[in-house]
Order: C-alpha cells, then structure tokens, then sequence
C-alpha cells in the first residue's frame, strides 16, 4: 500500500524531500504556514518589484554540480532559470581599511593565480591551502553523491580543526589569511568556532563556480511545488502547524491554524527543530536531555537587509556578488557583538531572466547578531514601534553611507527601500533568533551541533539547515538523507548515479 509523508514547512528543505518522496511513489503533503513556499527560496513583491528573500548566491548548479544532477534526476533541469556569474570575476572584495580591490576569478587554478596575482610569493601555499580544501570535501561521501558505506569512518585532522588554524598552516601572509576567509558570512562563519570542513565545502562549492537565480528564486519553489502537486502530493500554503499531536511515543497527527487535523505513516519537520519542539503536545515524548541540548546549541547570526528598488537605468547590473570589508582583522567576527556595526556586507543586482545592461534591484546584505534587536523579541511584524522603525533607518543610512564609497551618487540611483532586520527573518521562517543558517558549529565541540535526521519517535524524521550543513546546497543533500531514512540507504543515491 501507498506509504504517506507530511511535511511540515514547505521550505528549501520540506520542498526537496517532498519532491523527492513524491517522485518515489509516497503519498506527500506539504503543510507551510506561509502564502507561498519557499522559505529562504520565497520571492515577495514591494514598490512593485519582486525581491529574493535570502537565495542570492547557490552553488551546486554548474555542468557536473551535485545539486544539478539532483534536479536532473527530479526532472526539472529544463524548467529552472540560472545565470553564473562571470567566470573571471566570480566575486569582487573591497576593504575600506586601505582601499584595495580583490578581484576572484572561478575554478580551482583559476582561484588560486587571481590571488596569487596580488600575493605572488604566496603561490605555492595557496595551491596547497585549496588543495587541502578540496581534500576534506573528498572526505564526504555525500558531498559528491557517492553511496554511503557501512564501515566506521574518522576524519582527518584539518577537517575538524578551527577554520582560521587550518588557513594558517597554509598560509603564511597574514593580510592573505584574512583574505581567503571572505566568504565567511555565506555561512555565518567565526573565527572562534567555525569548523575547517565547513569553511572548506563553501569555498569548494563556490570556487567550483556560484551561480544566482534569474527572474528570482521563488519560480524555483513554484518548479518543486508543481512537481509534488504532478506526482500526485498535496501542498496547503497559509496553514501554520500549530500542534503535533503524540500518541504511545509515535506521532498520531497534526493540527493546523485552521483546525485541519492530517494523519500519515511519516511526518517530516522541515522547520526549526526548537520551533518543532514547541509544537508537540506532550515535549516528553523526548527526553529532557535531547530537549535541552537542541535549546542549547547556539544558533548561526542573522542579517540586516537592504532591498533596494533603483530607479530605471541608472545603475550598471554586474555579474557578480561584492563584498564590502571594513577591516582585513576583522574579517572573522561579524556575528561579535562587541564592535561596531557593520563590519561590511556583500551586494549584488539580482539578474532577470532577460537581463539588459541596468538592473531595477540591489541588495545589500550585511551579517548582524541577533543581540542588536533582542530588545524588541517580544514584537510582531508592522507592530514594533517608533524606537525599532528609527533605528532600521539608522542602519540603514550606515549601509548607504558605506556603499557610497564603493559607489559614489548611489543614493541618487535609488527609488524606493525596504528593510529587514533579523526580526524579518525570524518571523517569516520561523527560524529561531533569525539564524541564516540554523543551528551554528563549533569546531570545540562538533558533535553538539551534529542533529540526526532520525529521533527516538520511529515516525518523525527532521530535515532542513540544523541537520547538516545549511543553503542550496547543503539542505538538498539533506533531503536525500531524509529520504532514504524511508526508502533505503543509498535509494536516491544510487539513482541519480545511474542517470
Ligand atoms: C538573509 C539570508 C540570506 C541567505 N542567503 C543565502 C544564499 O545566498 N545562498 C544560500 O545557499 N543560502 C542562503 N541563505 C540560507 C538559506 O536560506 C537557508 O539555509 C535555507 O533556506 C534553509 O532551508 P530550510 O528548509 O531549513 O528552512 P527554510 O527555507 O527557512 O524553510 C522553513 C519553512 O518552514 C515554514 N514554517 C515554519 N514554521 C512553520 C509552521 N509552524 N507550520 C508550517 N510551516 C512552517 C517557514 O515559513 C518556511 O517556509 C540565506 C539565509 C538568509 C536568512
């Protein structure tokens, strides 16, 4: 008989495990509290324009990329709109501190001579520091979508070092450290806790080459939407699970906002596992142990965000993502607190699907924790008061002031602007203190953060950022894991690998 899934949160997670379980002939239901899926693929309209709501840069996605071959085994290669950015100049680094321009180009030999053109004694070591990168991504199976084996497996040591120690054996100028770790706030990355492995697939993915959604990332979600809804599933948008009712330590149902009760053979919390927590009726179907320890993972920084809508033709569209650095020694400590905001941002002009030589949009995203707006948690959105509304603008002149150093006349450019703090982001994900990327790793302590996709009621499984690793990419291979907690181990695996 047909085995039945819900999923609750028809997030980048709860989307691509319910595509794939639909694809594999499980009766799906994606429940999302939300008018539209997505989550941080979710795509809203102000002053008549679309905005992303996170997903401006996804890896994955070129000729032989994991998460391409993932979509190529959904079926749904033909119906998606991606644009790479330049080959030659992925992403563009100013740091104000002295004025300097980085330019980085794409590929492995490529990454390496476009620094080395500004370090040129350092040659030798950053060939060796990205050869060590892509050595600890070999280190996982999943990353390049090999079937996962049965025997003990141990890491190496670089892989679970701190990821500005392994740098530093590499590289031995200092300014270059600070450097290479630039792409650090793709993954809400700290010099006192980041592991190397996750330093090391990040820059992997997006030396292998980044690319961005054109015409925005919402049609994505529409694309896994519709393929869930053709294999026969069911997606409810604007329905928050309120309640996961327990019964003999399984799961029995769940309720909605609208009373909706749903019952299935699996459910799937594609959300925030403290979020879930507080969903069930009875906590103590887990142990306190569990409970407390999932409440007590610290969670990744959070963003403040400039969508800005331009006027028409007036500012350039490029093909990249820039980064903006106030200080090379401070490149690390963007979720800190006890210095001053910003410490920088990255920006970029979001392509259409017809691109011209303008771009109607810019967004500025620049990493900020979660301490700055603590003072207003117990605030909803549009209800946060004069104080909150003042100091958004505050911020918000901060950024501008900044980007018109990079950019002289920008304020001249811009039409309309609409902001988001990391409040924004905590109450249209649901994601606890608005993390971008859910629960946070410590290279002190690696297994704190490490949650299981499986728990101790056989009938819920997890998925999504806090499981493994974060974004377009990590959260898709997630769901396979997911996955083939129902259909096998290596099911999926193996599929995509005979295609
Ligand atoms: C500002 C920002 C920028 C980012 N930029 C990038 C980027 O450029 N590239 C990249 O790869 N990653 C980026 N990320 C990270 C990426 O967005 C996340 O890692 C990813 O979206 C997480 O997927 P998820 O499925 O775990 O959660 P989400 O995508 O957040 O999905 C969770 C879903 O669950 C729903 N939900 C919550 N509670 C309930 C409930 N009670 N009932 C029903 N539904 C519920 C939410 O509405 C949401 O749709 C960014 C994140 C942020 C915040």
């Amino acid at each position: 008989m047909k085995k039945s899934a819900i999923i609750i949160g028809g997030g980048l997670g709860g989307l691509f495990t319910g595509a794939i379980l639909s694809k594999e002939g499980l009766d799906v239901t994606v429940v999302e509290k939300n008018t539209t899926v997505g989550g941080g693929l979710q795509t809203f309209v102000r002053f008549g324009e679309s905005f992303d709501t996170g997903m401006h840069v996804i890896g994955g996605m070129q000729e032989g990329g994991n998460i391409r071959k993932i979509c190529k085994y959904l079926g749904i290669l033909d119906k998606i709109h991606i644009k790479d950015v330049d080959a030659d100049c992925i992403d563009r680094l100013y740091f104000a501190e002295d004025k300097k321009e980085y330019k980085i180009a794409k590929g492995r030999k490529n990454f390496v001579e476009s620094l080395a053109s500004y370090f040129p004694d350092q040659k030798d070591n950053l060939t060796r520091y990205v050869d060590a990168m892509f050595r600890i991504t070999e280190e996982l199976d999943l990353f390049y979508l090999r079937p996962t084996k049965n025997d003990i497996f141990m890491h190496s040591e670089d892989f679970i070092k701190s990821a500005d120690a392994f740098i530093a054996q590499y590289i031995t100028d200092e300014r270059l450290q600070h450097i290479v770790a630039y792409m650090n706030p793709l993954y809400s990355g700290r010099g006192d806790m980041t592991p190397a492995f996750v330093h090391a697939i990040i820059s992997v993915l997006y030396i292998n080459g980044p690319s961005r959604f054109a015409g925005g990332s919402g049609l994505f979600a529409e694309v896994l939407k519709n393929l869930i809804i053709d294999n026969g599933g069911k997606v409810y948008v604007n329905e928050a699970v309120e309640t996961i009712v327990t019964e003999d330590k399984n799961i029995k149902s769940i309720v909605t906002a609208k009373g909706r009760e749903l019952v299935a053979d699996y459910y799937i919390s594609a959300i925030h596992p403290c979020t879930m927590l507080k969903m069930l009726d009875n906590p103590k179907v887990f142990p306190k142990s569990y409970r407390t320890r999932l409440e007590e993972v610290p969670n990744s920084y959070s963003a403040f965000t400039l969508n800005i809508k331009l006027k028409p033709n007036t500012f350039k569209y490029f093909n990249y993502t820039a980064y903006y650095m106030s200080k090379y020694n401070e490149i690390w400590n963007f979720g800190r607190t006890d210095n001053q905001w910003p410490l920088g941002f990255l920006y970029m002009t979001p392509p259409e699907i017809e691109q011209g030589e303008y771009s109607t949009k810019l967004i500025v995203t620049a990493p900020m924790a979660w301490e700055y707006v603590k003072k207003w948690e117990n605030t909803t959105v549009g209800h946060r008061g004069e104080e909150y509304e003042a100091w958004k603008k505050e911020c918000c002149e901060k950024l501008l002031d900044m980007m018109e150093e990079v950019h002289p006349g920008i304020r001249d450019c811009i039409d309309k602007i609409n902001t988001a703090s990391p409040l924004t982001i905590r109450d249209y994900y649901g994601v606890k203190e608005g993390g971008m990327c859910g629960f946070s790793k410590d290279y002190k302590n690696i297994i704190l953060s490490q949650v299981p996709v499986v728990t101790k009621i056989p009938n819920l499984l997890l998925t999504g950022q806090c499981n493994n690793l974060h974004g377009f990419c990590g959260v898709p291979l997630t769901a396979i894991v997911t996955s083939e907690v129902i259909l096998g181990m290596n099911y999926v695996i193996n599929k995509i690998n005979e295609l």
